[in-house]
């Protein structure tokens, strides 16, 4: 349900509302737009009178949410959402994603080492990545893949930030690692195999970190807003949704990117929406063509893999562009983005 505030309502009246629907049993999350506030009032109460709050002064009228998500939703806020890629307590935002600017992400699949991770961070950043990927800890299919450098890994992101300035996007797997990745981490990435990892969603929910949250492979569109619903519903409203593929019958690329789900989610969600062609399509040479593709149907920014050796890559080198082919493929994208009237 959601409680439309007039014009001008006060902060009092406001807060008025807030106790009323928590005194009815549910969680009340202001909204505050640039034209009104609203207050969603989400929980599991099937019936609650609506008259009650219709009656409080300052309230324009109550509506009933008709999507199963309710605060990733459009209905509750019509206003896009603009992440600000780094903790909410650390000052103005240095890098957004979301807004008239597509940003693009990139770096390699997993940190390696730290000469090589500070140099695509710098290749990367003058091509005009506005942050850095690496993954230190690694969701692999076979337990003897390389599983990623952990602790050493994150050290190693934290150091090519220091030297460019660009925020850290890093996957946290595990509740349990979540302590230890918040110390390095400016944004964390759940993987495409935990998006319904419901108590993982929780604990970053709960943090004070934005959040890339990758499509499961076999996530319908609803199940993917309601798995940021889970994030959003403890509080932390900055969730980037990420399309990066998902399985199907054809096999002539890792996966099937599903682009039509870009504009999709545009029309039914506020949150910023980007693609990752590079496990999208598991081919370096399709991964250009389908992030001008991504930008053309109105994605807000790119994950992209680069390294600078794509053969010797510890994972996903097939896939991972070269820097040049990196700063390449971001020269080719700005016209496509500038036909949309948007910077990149
Ligand atoms: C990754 O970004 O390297 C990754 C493991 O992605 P996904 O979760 O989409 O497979
Ligand atoms: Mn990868």
């Amino acid at each position: 349900m959601i409680v439309v505030m007039k014009r001008g309502a006060s902060k009092k009246q406001v807060k008025h509302v807030i106790e009323r629907v928590e005194a009815m049993g549910m969680k009340a999350h202001p909204i505050y737009g640039t034209n009104r506030t609203v207050v969603a009032a989400v929980g599991d109460k099937r019936e609650v009178d609506r008259t009650v709050l219709e009656a409080c002064s300052g309230v324009e009228r109550v509506m009933k949410v008709l999507a199963p998500y309710k605060l990733a939703s459009r209905e509750v806020r019509e206003e896009d959402t603009v992440v600000p890629l780094r903790s909410r307590a650390s000052g103005p935002p240095s890098a957004l994603i979301g807004g008239n600017k597509v940003g693009v992400i990139a770096g390699p699949c997993t940190v390696e080492n730290k000469t090589e991770t500070i140099k695509v961070a710098e290749s990367v950043k003058e091509a005009g990545a506005i942050a850095l990927r690496g993954g230190a800890f690694k969701p692999r299919t076979s337990p003897y893949s390389f599983q990623g450098l952990m602790e050493e890994g994150l050290e190693y992101l934290a150091a090519a930030r220091e030297a460019t300035g660009l925020p850290i996007v890093t996957e946290v797997m595990t509740p349990e690692h979540l302590s230890l990745v918040t110390k390095f981490a400016d944004v964390f990435q759940i993987g495409a195999r935990n998006m319904q990892n419901f108590l993982l969603l929780k604990a970053v929910g709960e943090a004070d970190k934005p959040v890339l949250l990758k499509r499961g492979m076999s996530a319908s569109l609803e199940e993917f807003l309601l798995a940021a619903e889970y994030i959003l519903s403890q509080g932390n409203p900055y969730v980037i949704l990420c399309e990066r593929g998902i399985r199907t019958f054809e096999n002539h690329t890792r996966n099937t990117l599903s682009l039509a789900i870009v504009p999709a989610l545009k029309e039914l969600t506020h949150l910023p929406v980007i693609v990752d062609p590079s496990h999208g399509t598991g081919k370096a040479s399709l991964v250009p063509p389908m992030s001008r593709g991504a930008i053309a149907v109105g994605a807000d920014g790119l994950l992209i893999e680069v390294h600078p050796e794509p053969e010797r890559a510890l994972s996903d080198g097939a896939q991972s562009l070269t820097l040049e082919g990196f700063k390449e493929m971001m020269n080719s994208l700005r016209p496509v983005a500038q036909a949309l009237g948007r910077d990149l």
